[in-house]
């Protein structure tokens, strides 16, 4: 059997090691043209499912070198006010075994990790056009240099804006959130650590203010494995009409506009926006998938974004990526050869679609600029509503307990097995 796979981000890569290191043969084709030109290195949290996946499919030596480039992951999660006035803390004890614990990773090292040992499967710069099914039951990808190559199967994991999705299931819709968000990144010095939240170091940091908007803030300590220097990130996000038309202004401007709609935040907290390094600074209008309904299947099938796009919410798009392509490996695997391929997508897709829309659907819930909180008038009561909720929820043991398990559930399908979020 030879696997094509179009896309070397989170899931292409995973699933190129499960395959290449169960005997198949796999060709993993990228547009960017060198391993590192990826446009942004933001944090991405790897989750116990996550780790499990990665474990699963890469060889031991590259998953040691995932393990070895990830930052000190959180330890905490918590939730202020803008203003930095404590609403909830909860601690997240995870497991202590690198095959099934959290971890916060930067993107581009990540990338970087998993490109370990692939040398033979990636090829840059390949940009795939569309694709054609032949009589003969192979697929032949095109690309945009004039050349094409041929397998037995194609999987598209060309993330968001995939081709394949686009060819394959053209009825599928990415629908706009209603929220935009702006992020960057500061180094993290002393002088720098001084400005945070309490607690923010060694945890993930929610704040929450009075018109629906939210900061998110992570700290990345790398403890001097000289895989990047240590850095602050953060994110603030709210609904568009919040936000000025921001076409073709600079990240300098894009940090005024920040800077712009938060007056009244901390001014701590202000200043780590003003820190941001401008070429870190992006703006992301948050996008997320409608559910599907199932397909017949064939020798063409998607994982990761490219089929179920979904807000950074809930900190899940990429761990949904790897559950994709760990279950889409054991299924290829399985399988091997000529029917039997097309069956064993069609068990990986009646799986995906059921967990994949399931994660689409949470994280939407988190980051859906149409919901109350954010309209004008209703949206501070419904605010204030919230933040009272987790200040009572932060009193009561028992319910924060149960509220961090079930978010916790929700994030990670293996959690109840062995994490464990308790209350401080
Ligand atoms: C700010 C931010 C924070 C996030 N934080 C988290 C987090 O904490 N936890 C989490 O789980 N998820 C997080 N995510 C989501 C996560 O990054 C994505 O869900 C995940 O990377 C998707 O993986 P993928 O393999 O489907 O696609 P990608 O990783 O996007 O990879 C797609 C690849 O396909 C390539 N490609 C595209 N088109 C073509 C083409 N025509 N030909 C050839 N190659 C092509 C692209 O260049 C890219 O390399 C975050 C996202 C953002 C934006």
């Amino acid at each position: 059997m030879r696997v094509l796979i179009i896309g070397a981000g989170t899931g292409g890569l995973c699933l190129a090691h499960g395959l290449k290191k169960a005997g198949v043969d796999v060709a993993l084709f990228e547009r960017d043209r060198t391993p590192r030109s990826m446009l942004i290195g933001y944090r991405v949290g790897i989750s116990p499912d996550g780790s499990k996946a990665l474990h699963s499919c890469l060889p031991p030596e590259v998953f040691a070198e995932f393990v070895r480039t990830t930052a000190r992951p959180p330890r905490r999660i918590v939730m202020r006010t803008e203003k930095y006035k404590e609403l909830l803390v909860g601690d997240i004890d995870t497991d202590r075994d690198d095959t099934r614990s959290e971890k916060s990773v930067s993107r581009i090292a990540m990338r970087t990790a998993l490109l370990g040992g692939l040398d033979d499967v990636v090829r840059f710069d390949k940009t795939f056009t569309h694709f054609t099914q032949n009589d003969d039951g192979t697929v032949t990808a095109f690309f945009d240099d004039g050349t094409s190559e041929t397998g037995d199967v194609l999987v598209g994991a060309d993330g968001a804006q995939s081709r394949v999705r686009r060819q394959y299931l053209p009825d599928a819709k990415v629908v706009d959130t209603g929220i935009t968000s702006i992020a960057g990144k500061l180094p993290l010095t002393d002088e720098n650590a001084k400005l945070l939240p309490p607690l923010a170091d060694g945890g993930i940091t929610l704040l929450f203010g009075p018109h629906g908007e939210f900061v998110i803030i992570h700290v990345m300590r790398f403890d001097g494995t000289g895989v990047e220097d240590d850095y602050i990130m953060w994110g603030y996000a709210a609904s568009h009409e919040k936000f000025p038309d921001m076409t073709g202004m600079s990240p300098a401007e894009l940090k005024q506009v920040v800077l712009n709609l938060t007056p009244k935040f901390h001014p701590n907290l202000r200043k780590l926006f003003a820190l941001a390094v401008p070429e870190t600074v992006f703006p992301i209008r948050v996008r997320t998938s409608e559910r599907l309904r199932p397909w017949q299947p064939s020798n063409v099938t998607l994982i990761g974004d490219s089929v179920h796009l979904m807000t950074p919410g809930r900190g899940i798009g990429a761990n949904t990526a790897l559950r994709d392509a760990e279950l889409l490996c054991r299924k290829l695997v399985e399988a091997r050869a000529g029917e039997d391929a097309v069956r064993a997508i069609g068990e990986y897709e009646r799986e995906m679609i059921e967990y994949g829309f399931e994660a689409v659907e949470a994280s939407r819930e988190m980051m859906d600029g149409t919901s109350l909180v954010h309209k004008p008038v209703i949206g501070p009561v419904v605010a204030a509503f919230s933040r009272t909720f987790l200040r009572v929820t932060n009193a009561v043991p028992v319910l924060k307990r149960r509220m961090l398990a079930e978010d916790a559930a929700e994030r990670d399908h293996v959690s109840s097995d062995h994490e464990v979020v308790h209350a401080r």
